[in-house]
């Protein structure tokens, strides 16, 4: 922080002191302004406990009381419980610990009153709450602790309530009236944000719960700000790039390029050599006249669904300007995010440029190089596929066709990028599943010669909406939210493990009238080995006892990338009945005749990851099934299988997700550097986040670089903690 009172150092708070102040590093609090921004982890309102005589099991609650008695009592364990005896007027009540010595030291001689917080069981003799939170209330004790609503600090060994309390109140008494609210009067006033000062003191010494959400509100306001403007920031730097600009507009209209533009690159800002002319002048023999759309309906076995076409047209726009795009595409399992891609990749062939295509794996790239060949090379449009097994003569010779410009398209994985290869004039990168493509990537790309192409990253993934504003906040997003039409809804079963005899059945049965199934197995561990091990053994289960007439067949992690490649090609040409599998089947595969997925131990896996799964299957004419089989015992449990039940919508599932497992769960520790919140909650908070991106928006759109005066202070915060992020994307 700036401002030099609150960077004091925190010895100088009065209940640290040097002696006290190396406990207090150890929770991060080594200034006067870490100690303001140390917010309590709950509040205790002490104003009226309840009697002992009053407490009800299972509710959380607050007592006050004297020791009368502490036993303690060795277990055949070995371990210690020890049982301390606290009493009001009304009644007592047991407190207890296991194996914490020191509570017993402390408690031991002690007869005066504490305060107990923690759940209410019902115990043999009166009401017991175990492992209770706990201070003792000494004669000489701050009033302040009492009779009003108090805050709860996370601690560390050696730091008391106490302590922190009070150099919480000394921060505030002595150094808070020095902090100027970096939040500009204009935006407090339109946003209904209390001033700082004003906050932190509730948020500390609350008067009113009603009072102590309106502080946490401006905080969260604040912290969301911050970010958003860091993103914001972010993005329009990059929009000062010189990118690309597509002649998008004589590509609609079926006019006949001129040459100079298309082989403009404005990255340098100049025209390309003379040899770039001549390719475009090569390419524009081959190349079709017809409006960008006639081309498209020969290009595409169908017409595109409304979603489809206003994302194209989103696309598009992006790269008639010479931005280079940034944009999120994000589509549940069967949207058709490839179509779109492909329409993307036919304006920039179209416009005298080469496309890239990355997917996360060999297999996937392979499918999509299949699948785009289909589509293009009836417009005379080469497909390249670039991975590692193709053998080195093979590779190099399609590595010559990609820097030469023969090959207007290159598919391979993210090696694309390091491998060296070159390309000719490359305009537009395409990644698919989730990959983050960010300012890195965009150096390296740079680095290598590649210029600055558009980007579109495509993700099957659905987020939700607060997830991707923080962390893809600083792309642009189109979401594809309609299905081609006739598909028909995969039908979801929950069945327990004792059901499994039926499953296999109606399985079989399935299986007879010609369509495919998948079987996931269950997930043991996040060793590959271990996990291999589990789909081997479920293998041989299935192909040994349950079905020893059909053809079962195994892929998992650790097979050999040919011996993965030639199972996958046997399921895909029907020589396999069944593929027993791991998650590697998560991403992208598609076997239309495959119409039932029996997911194995259900409940260990994510809601999204399911729902991955689940949408291998229901992509062909054929109603599909999935089975979820869990011993789904806990309450948290059923519900998520009750979700996965009730809906295929992804984006309601990913919301669920959110809620049940937290945004860091959810996005991958990889990705949750943007998720590290003080204070704010994805989950609980997304209409302010909403509220705050916009604010954010307004205020560099006016000062793209926070120079005015009123946005000094906002500056200097973003500098503080976001800084790392203005000038890197996570990745
Ligand atoms: P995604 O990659 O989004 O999961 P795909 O692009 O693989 O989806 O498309 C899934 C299936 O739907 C493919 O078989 C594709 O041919 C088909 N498809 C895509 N768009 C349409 C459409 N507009 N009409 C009919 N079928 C479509
Ligand atoms: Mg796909």
């Amino acid at each position: 922080m700036a401002d030099p009172t609150l960077s004091a150092e925190v010895q100088f708070l009065k209940g640290v002191g040097p002696r006290l102040a190396p406990a207090f590093a150890k929770l991060n609090l080594r200034t006067v302004a870490d100690v303001l921004y140390h917010f309590p982890r709950r509040y205790e309102d002490r104003r009226n406990l309840p009697r002992i005589r009053d407490l009800v099991p299972g509710q959380f609650a607050t007592i006050r009381g004297r020791i009368t008695q502490v036993d303690a009592r060795p277990t055949r364990g070995g371990m210690m419980i020890i049982k301390a005896t606290i009493r009001d007027a009304s009644g007592s009540a047991f407190l207890v610990w296991f194996n914490q010595p020191w509570v017993r030291k402390a408690l031991e001689h002690y007869r005066g009153e504490v305060l107990a917080y923690g759940q209410v069981k019902e115990g043999d003799y009166a009401p017991e709450i175990a492992a209770p939170e706990w201070e003792k209330i000494d004669e000489d004790a701050d009033p302040e602790e009492f009779a009003r609503i108090v805050a709860v600090y996370p601690l560390t060994e050696g730091v008391t309530q106490r302590s922190v309390r009070s150099a919480v109140r000394s921060a505030i008494d002595k150094y808070v009236g020095s902090l100027a609210d970096p939040l500009p009067e204009s935006i407090r006033r339109e946003n209904d944000l209390r001033p700082i000062v004003w906050s932190l003191r509730q948020m500390h010494f609350p008067e009113e719960e009603r009072l102590r959400l309106m502080a946490r509100r401006r905080l969260v306001f604040e912290e969301f700000l911050y970010m958003q403007l860091a993103l914001a920031m972010r993005r329009a730097e990059t929009q000062l790039e010189m990118g690309i600009g597509f002649p998008i507009a004589q590509l609609l209209a079926g006019a006949e390029l001129p040459a100079a533009a298309s082989a403009r690159t404005a990255a340098s800002g100049e025209l390309r050599d003379v040899s770039s002319t001549l390719f475009a002048a090569e390419a524009a023999v081959e190349r079709d006249r017809e409006p960008f759309w006639a081309q498209v309906g020969r290009m595409l076995p169908f017409t595109l669904t409304g979603a489809q076409q206003r994302v194209v047209g989103e696309i598009l726009h992006d790269m008639a300007i010479p931005v280079p795009m940034n944009r999120l595409v994000q589509g549940d399992v069967g949207s058709g995010k490839t179509a779109v891609a492909a329409c993307a990749m036919l304006a920039a062939v179209r416009s005298g440029y080469q496309a890239a295509l990355m997917a996360p794996t060999e297999i996937l790239a392979e499918q999509h190089a299949a699948n785009l060949r289909r589509l293009f090379e009836p417009l005379g449009i080469t497909v390249e596929l670039l991975v590692g097994k193709l053998g080195v003569a093979a590779k190099r010779k399609a590595a010559e066709r990609t820097a030469s410009g023969l090959a207007s398209i290159a598919v391979g994985t993210h090696a694309l990028i390091q491998d060296g290869i070159s390309f000719r004039n490359l305009g537009l990168v395409i990644v698919d599943e989730q990959h983050r493509f960010g300012v890195r990537q965009r150096m390296a790309l740079r680095e290598k010669g590649m210029g600055n192409p558009d980007v579109l990253v495509m993700t099957a993934t659905p987020i939700p909406r607060s997830l991707t504003m923080t962390m893809y906040g600083d792309l642009d997003v189109s979401i594809i939210d309609e299905l081609p039409p006739g598909r028909r809804e995969i039908k979801t079963h929950f069945k327990r493990p004792s059901e499994r005899v039926e499953v296999f059945a109606a399985v079989a049965k399935l299986v007879a009238s010609g369509r495919q199934a998948y079987f996931v197995c269950p997930m043991v561990s996040e060793n590959e080995k271990m996990q291999a091990q589990a789909a081997e053994e479920l293998h041989l289960r299935l192909s040994t006892q349950v079905y020893p007439d059909l053809r079962v067949g195994l892929l998992h992690g650790q097979m050999k990338s040919a011996d993965k490649e030639r199972v996958m090609d046997e399921f895909r040409r029907h020589e396999l009945d069944i593929l027993v599998s791991t998650t590697v089947i998560e991403v992208g595969v598609d076997v239309p005749n495959a119409s039932v997925m029996v997911i194995e131990d259900a409940n260990r896996f994510g809601l999204s990851q399911l729902h991955q799964l689940r949408g291998r299957v229901g992509r062909g004419v054929h109603q599909s099934f999935c089975v979820l089989i869990a011993d789904a015992k806990s309450e948290d449990a059923q519900k998520r299988m009750d979700i996965m039940v009730a809906t295929t919508d992804g984006f309601r599932i990913a919301e669920e997700d959110l809620r049940l497992r937290g945004p860091g769960e959810l996005a991958g520790t990889k990705q949750s550097g943007n998720l590290d919140f003080k204070l704010a909650d994805l989950v609980q908070d997304g209409e302010m986040l909403i509220q705050a991106r916009e604010v954010a928006k307004r205020i560099v759109q006016a000062d793209p670089k926070l120079e005015k005066p009123e946005n000094q202070l906002m500056c200097e915060r973003i500098q503080d903690r976001w800084s790392s992020m203005a000038v890197v994307t996570v990745s």
